[in-house]
Formats: structure tokens, C-alpha cells, sequence
């Protein structure tokens, strides 16, 4: 009888020409041991794996066996970081095993992070620590459970080695699931090198995975400069809109599927700053919150530029076309940022003073400090109470859910003045009840908080695997009322507030 494939692998990637990757193996590790494996995502990928045989899963995805089909191989791209171009970059510390097609039709590519060293890793050792690992783990779940676009966790396992950062940490493999890997540094990579036999095939294959209703356009690939423009615009509007600060936006960080990638030092708000930075190494502020919309029409700018000769012989008419692009890019986040943030405040329905009522509430947000996603919550808190009806129980609860919306602003009054022009602007949408319930399934009461994954990864350094099981169980029902993780809907106290997130390359 022969034995069914463990993953139905169909590696496009890798039939590439051979300059768009580097064929390098996992270096084995001496005690792989299994954290976690997602077990509904695994089977969504259709991978006969057993969950049961933890020695096994943890020998596949530490990369000490490779699962046959696999074609490991690491993906050549370039990209600027911080504003500075790096012609080289590359795959430096994953590894593609290959792809598969999922339940939904999907390919989905399987990559190792932190398998050990490739022809990329420049002066880095190829490995990833035990940190990271856990927060790519448990931030790639939460955004799936809030509904945002991004990369998934398939497995993560501990190498039984250590890594050499500015401590000795346990090592970690983490495997990540994608839409694809192709960033907008992959068509640097080409353009950098003035290979436009390269940029085409690229973007063809791109098209073909990605966008294949454009392969009839009159203009292809200006019609994907236009998609990804506008799927950066929407994702980037949607991190706002859960106080996401992705923290490195650099060129080689930004999928062309529109997926979120690589979560180095990603935070969320705890209180609302516009210009809010968590990571160590922005020390400009370039990531900041506010700065997020116009850092990926910057980006998306740079991909323009490489598809140039693709997009019209004529320079000037390419520069024109592309410049449209660019240009729509900013109504297109605009669109995309008061459609969320409409939702966020109750409204269906669209009126042209909705974006000040945004605006007047962030603003009152901001002096007030108030908690960016408790507010929201409990703004639905208080919409469901308002539609609740009018008696004397609902009353009183009114003013409950009313008191515990003004008490999370310093000071209050703040709050006290925006609840009327909300309330009468409120009182214009067809149905109470649904205003209410369309709060509640956008405004999350539980987003991966930047201390409880401290607290989670600081319990892991010494072997306690609960908090980040625990957390991860939070985040998984991020609309949900769940009194059993209530403590994960509370904003850090004092001592708790994470201040410097960090790459942990
Ligand atoms: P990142 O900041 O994670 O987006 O990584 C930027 C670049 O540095 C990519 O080319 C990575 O592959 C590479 N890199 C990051 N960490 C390591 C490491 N530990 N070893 C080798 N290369 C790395
Ligand atoms: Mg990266």
C-alpha cells in the first residue's frame, strides 16, 4: 500500500529561474520539542500529520526531517530599511519548504523561521529565539481571530540549542503559513539588478497567484501596482483601526498579497497616542502609529518605481500612470480608514460629518489617555445598553455602561462632551439594536496586550509554557465576552506598561 503524503506539496516557488532563490537544507538541532501545533490550521492545509505524535511533529517543524516533496529553498529580495536601500537581503534565517493548496483553493506557502543558515544570512546565525518566536505565534492568531489579513502560525518548537543575542536565549523554529513571501523588496531585488526578464516573470507569477482576474487586463501590471496599493491601503487602515503598530514597515516587510508580516517588535496601543512607537530601533518615529498609511504609500511608491518599464514603454507615460496610482492610494486609505472607524462608533449609514465625530472622539481619546481598545468596547458596552430600551433596569444600566466608558478618559469631561453628538447622530441609524451589534463585532474586547506577552514569553524563559497557552486561548474569540479571560480585556497598570519592544533577531 503506499503511504499518503504528510503535505501535498506543489512548489511554483521553486520552479522559478534559479536566481529567484538559494536551495539550502534546515540544519538539524539537537533536542527539538513541540510548543505548539495548530491543529485546525494544519488540517485546513490538508497535512496528514498525527497531533498526537509530538516527537514527530517537533523532528518536522525544528526541520530535522523534511517531509517528502519539500523543495527548501530561501527566496532572494532586497529592500529598504529604514529609508536606506539594501540591494541584498534574502532569506536569512527561513526556509520555503514548499507549498500547498488549500481547502478554500488557496496556495499557501510552509516556511521554517529560524532552521538555520542560508547563502542570505549575511553575518546572522539563521536562528530565531525562543521570544519572537512565541510573539509571531500568538500575534499572527490574534489578528486571524480579529479578522485581519495576515501570516499565519502553523507550529513552533523549541531547538534544545541556544542563540547568542545580547543574552544566551533557548532557540525556536517557528513555521509560517503565507498567502505567498513575495514582498514589495522582491521586486527591488530585480530592479536593483536592471533585470527586467525578471521583474516580468515575477510579476507574472504574482498576477497568476494572486490577482489572476488581471491577466485579461488591458494593462496588467499596472492593474497590480493598483491592487497592491489597494490592499495595503485597506490592511494598513484595518491596523488602525485595533491600534496596531506594526513597528518595521520596511520595503521587505510588505507582502504584495496584502498579508501582515513579520511581527519583530509589533505592539498595540494601551492608551491613545497617535504618534505611539514601541520598537528599540525607531528611534525616529518613522513606524509611528499615525505614520503607518503614509509609510506604505512610500513603500508602494517604490514598487511603482520597479514596475516602471513594465508599465508602458514610454517613461513618461509610465511615471503618469504610476503617479495615478500613488495618488489614489491616499483616497483609497482615507475610504478605507472612516469605513472602519465608522463601524467602530455604530454607523452604518454615512453622513459627511462622520469623520470629525471620529476625529472629536480620537482627539478626547488622546488628552484623556484613555485605552484605545477599551474605549471602543465599552462605547459598545454602552450602545447595547442604550438599546436595551427604556424601563427602569435598563436605565440603570444605561448608566452604567455610560460611567464606565467617561472613567476610562483622564479627565472626564473630555468624555462627557463627545456622548451627546455622538448619541444624536447615533439616534440617525435605522435600528439601535443593530448599531449595537455591529460595535461588538468590530470593536474587540481582547487584543494580544503588549504585557501579557512579556509576561507570557518571560514564563516561558523559565519553562512555564501556561501564560502562553493561556493567552493564546484569549485571543482566539477577540468579540466575545468571556468572563474566564476578563483579566486579558484590562489595560497594563503602571508597573505592568510595556515601553520598548525589540527585534529579537
Ligand atoms: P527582519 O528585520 O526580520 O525583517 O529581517 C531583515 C533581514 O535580516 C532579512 O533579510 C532577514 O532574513 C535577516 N535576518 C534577520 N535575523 C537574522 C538572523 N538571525 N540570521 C540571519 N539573517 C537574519
Ligand atoms: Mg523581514
Amino acid at each position: 500500500m503506499r503511504n499518503k503524503p504528510l503535505f501535498k506539496f506543489d512548489n511554483s516557488y521553486a520552479r522559478l529561474p534559479e536566481r529567484f532563490h538559494a536551495s539550502v537544507y534546515p540544519e538539524a538541532v539537537r533536542g527539538p520539542t513541540l510548543i505548539k501545533f495548530n491543529g485546525p490550521l494544519a488540517k485546513n492545509l490538508g497535512l496528514d500529520l498525527d497531533e498526537d505524535d509530538t516527537a514527530r511533529l517537533a523532528a518536522i517543524f525544528s526541520g530535522n526531517v523534511l517531509p517528502p516533496g519539500a523543495e527548501p529553498l530561501a527566496m532572494a529580495y532586497a529592500g529598504h530599511q529604514f529609508g536606506n536601500f539594501q540591494p541584498q537581503l534574502g532569506d536569512g534565517r527561513a526556509i520555503l519548504l514548499g507549498e500547498v493548496v488549500d481547502a478554500a483553493g488557496i496556495r499557501r506557502d510552509i516556511q521554517l523561521k529560524g532552521a538555520g543558515p542560508t547563502p542570505f544570512s549575511r553575518r546572522g546565525d539563521g536562528r530565531a529565539a525562543l521570544g519572537p518566536v512565541l510573539r509571531e505565534y500568538i500575534v499572527s492568531e490574534a489578528m486571524a481571530a480579529l479578522g485581519i489579513p495576515a501570516t499565519r502560525a502553523l507550529a513552533a518548537v523549541i531547538t534544545g540549542e541556544p542563540v547568542y543575542r545580547e543574552t544566551t536565549l533557548p532557540g525556536a523554529v517557528f513555521t509560517r503559513v503565507a498567502a505567498s513571501h513575495v514582498r514589495v523588496g522582491t521586486f527591488q531585488f530585480f530592479a536593483a539588478r536592471e533585470d527586467i526578464d525578471g521583474l516580468r516573470t515575477l510579476s507574472d507569477y504574482v498576477i497568476d497567484r494572486h490577482y489572476a482576474d488581471l491577466k485579461t487586463a488591458e494593462k496588467p501590471y499596472l492593474a497590480l501596482l493598483e491592487r497592491v496599493a489597494e490592499r495595503q491601503a485597506e490592511l494598513v487602515a484595518r491596523w488602525l483601526g485595533i491600534g496596531f503598530i506594526h513597528g518595521v514597515v520596511n520595503t521587505d516587510n510588505v507582502t504584495v498579497s496584502g498579508e501582515t508580516i513579520d511581527f519583530g517588535p509589533c505592539a498595540f496601543l494601551d492608551e491613545y497616542d497617535p504618534m505611539k512607537v514601541f520598537s528599540s530601533i525607531d528611534a525616529q518615529g518613522r513606524y509611528a502609529y499615525r505614520n503607518q498609511p503614509g509609510i506604505a504609500q512610500w513603500n508602494i511608491a517604490r514598487l511603482a518605481e520597479c514596475l516602471l518599464p513594465l508599465i508602458d514603454a514610454d517613461q513618461d507615460a509610465a511615471v503618469d500612470q504610476a503617479n495615478g496610482v500613488l495618488k489614489r492610494f491616499g483616497e483609497r486609505f482615507q475610504a478605507a480608514w472612516i469605513a472602519v472607524f465608522r463601524r467602530k462608533i455604530g454607523l452604518n449609514s454615512e453622513e459627511p460629518g462622520d469623520a470629525d465625530l471620529v476625529q472629536g472622539l480620537l482627539a478626547a481619546m488622546h488628552e484623556g489617555r484613555a485605552d484605545f481598545t477599551l474605549t471602543f468596547r465599552r462605547l459598545a458596552d454602552l450602545a447595547s445598553a442604550q438599546a436595551a430600551g427604556d424601563g427602569k433596569a435598563d436605565e440603570q444600566a444605561r448608566l452604567q455602561a455610560e460611567a464606565a466608558f467617561v472613567e476610562g478618559f483622564m479627565p472626564w469631561e473630555k468624555a462627557e462632551a463627545w456622548l451627546p453628538l455622538w448619541r444624536e447622530r447615533l439616534a440617525r441609524e435605522p435600528s439601535a439594536a443593530g448599531a449595537a451589534a455591529l460595535m461588538r463585532s468590530v470593536n474587540p474586547a481582547i487584543i494580544p496586550r503588549n504585557h501579557r506577552i512579556e509576561e507570557a514569553i518571560s514564563a516561558a524563559l523559565d519553562g512555564d509554557l501556561g501564560p502562553f497557552n493561556r493567552l493564546l486561548d484569549a485571543v482566539q474569540a477577540p468579540y466575545e465576552d468571556r468572563p474566564e479571560f476578563a483579566a486579558y480585556a484590562e489595560s497594563p497598570r503602571d508597573e505592568q506598561r510595556v515601553l520598548r519592544t525589540f527585534c529579537g533577531t
